[in-house]
C-alpha cells in the first residue's frame, strides 16, 4: 500500500476508503470468517475444492465426488457451463449445461459434499443456485460487473477468480461490486497471470503467489489459489500447491480426474485420485507449520 497519491495499479489508502471500502481491511480488525455449506473460510481451516474441469457425465462426477471427499476435500468443483476457448464441439468436448447441473446435485447427495460451479450467464443463476453452495465467477468474467452483481444478489457465497491480466486493484474493484449488493461471503482466487515469458513457451500462465500476502495486507476476505489452472502442468501442481499453503493461501482449488490424460478439457493439468490423496497429506504437513490445517489425518 502506498501513502501518497499513486496513479495506476498501486493501491492507495484513498482507494481503500473510497474505491473498495467494503473489501478493504480495517485497521485493528482481523480477517473475516464466514461459513459456506458448513465449512469455515478465513479461519485456521484451509478448505479444498477438488474435481474435474468439466462435469462430463453422471458416473464421472459421482465417482470423483466420493473419491475427493474420502481424501479430505471440502467441496466438489466442476463446470457444467464452461468458458471453452473455441466454439466448436465434439462428442467429448461439450458443455453438459443443465444436465451437468443435475448430475452435480446427484453427486452432492450421494457423496455429501458441497458444490462450487461456474456461472457464466445471469439467466442460468436460478438453475445453478439449486445445486451450488458457492458460485464461481471465472477469470474471463472477472470484469463482467452485471454478472457479478446478479450472482451476489442471490446471497450465495461467491468465488471471484482473478483475470489473468488484472491488477489486485482491479480485482478488488470486482469484489466490491459483489459486496455492495450486501453479500459479504466473497472469496478471491488467484489462478495465474499472463507474463511475457514463462518457463516454457507452452506454459500459459505464471502463478502469482506474491498476490496472496499482497491481498491479505489490503483485504479482510479469504484468498484461494488454483495451482491447476495457474501451472497447466500436472507435475507442477504438487510443488505449487505446497508453496501456496506455505505462502498463506486460505483455500486451494485443484483439478482431480479419475483418468487425467482423458479429461475432456485441459488434460495436461488434472491429477489422479492417488496423487490427490498424497498431496492432501503433504499439504496438511505444510499447513501445520503455518498454524493452519486442512483437517486431514496424517
Ligand atoms: C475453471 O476453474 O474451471 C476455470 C475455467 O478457471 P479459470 O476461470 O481460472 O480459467
Ligand atoms: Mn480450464
Amino acid at each position: 500500500m502506498i501513502e501518497n497519491k499513486a496513479p495506476g495499479k498501486d493501491i492507495t489508502e484513498e482507494d481503500m476508503k473510497s474505491k473498495f471500502p467494503l473489501a478493504a481491511k480495517k485497521a485493528g480488525k482481523e480477517a473475516s470468517t464466514f461459513i459456506a455449506a458448513g465449512v469455515e473460510f478465513g479461519g485456521a481451516l484451509i478448505p479444498v475444492f477438488a474435481g474435474p474441469n468439466m462435469v462430463e457425465s453422471e458416473e464421472l462426477i459421482v465417482e470423483t465426488a466420493k473419491a475427493v471427499k474420502a481424501r479430505g476435500a471440502h467441496f466438489l468443483r466442476g463446470g457444467a457451463f464452461k468458458p471453452l476457448s473455441f466454439p466448436y464441439r465434439s462428442a467429448k468436448y461439450t458443455e453438459t449445461r443443465e444436465q451437468g447441473i443435475a448430475w452435480l446435485k446427484v453427486a452432492k447427495q450421494e457423496a455429501g459434499i458441497g458444490i462450487i460451479t461456474e456461472v457464466m450467464e445471469e439467466r442460468f443463476l436460478d438453475l445453478i443456485c439449486d445445486a451450488a453452495d458457492i458460485l464461481q465467477i471465472g477469470s474471463r468474467n472477472m470484469q463482467n460487473y452485471p454478472l457479478i452483481s446478479a450472482a451476489a444478489k442471490t446471497g450465495k457465497p461467491l468465488m471471484i477468480k482473478r483475470h489473468f491480466g488484472c491488477s489486485l486493484r482491479d480485482w478488488l474493484g470486482a469484489v466490491e461490486y459483489a459486496m455492495v449488493e450486501g453479500n459479504e461471503k466473497v472469496i478471491l482466487c488467484e489462478r495465474g497471470v499472463s507474463a511475457p515469458h514463462t518457463h516454457r513457451s507452452s506454459s500459459r500462465f505464471l502463478l502469482d503467489l506474491q498476490v496472496v500476502p499482497a491481498a491479505q495486507e489490503v483485504t479482510h476476505l479469504p484468498i484461494a489459489v488454483d495451482p491447476s489452472h495457474a501451472t497447466f502442468w500436472r507435475s507442477w501442481v504438487r510443488p505449487m500447491s505446497l508453496a501456496s499453503v506455505a505462502g498463506g493461501a486460505d483455500a486451494i482449488m485443484l483439478e482431480v480426474h479419475p483418468d487425467p490424460e482423458n479429461s475432456a478439457v485441459d488434460p495436461l493439468q488434472p491429477i489422479d485420485f492417488a496423487s490427490f490423496g498424497d498431496l492432501m497429506k503433504d499439504m496438511e504437513r505444510v499447513a501445520r507449520c503455518v498454524d493452519r490445517t486442512l483437517g486431514v489425518h496424517i
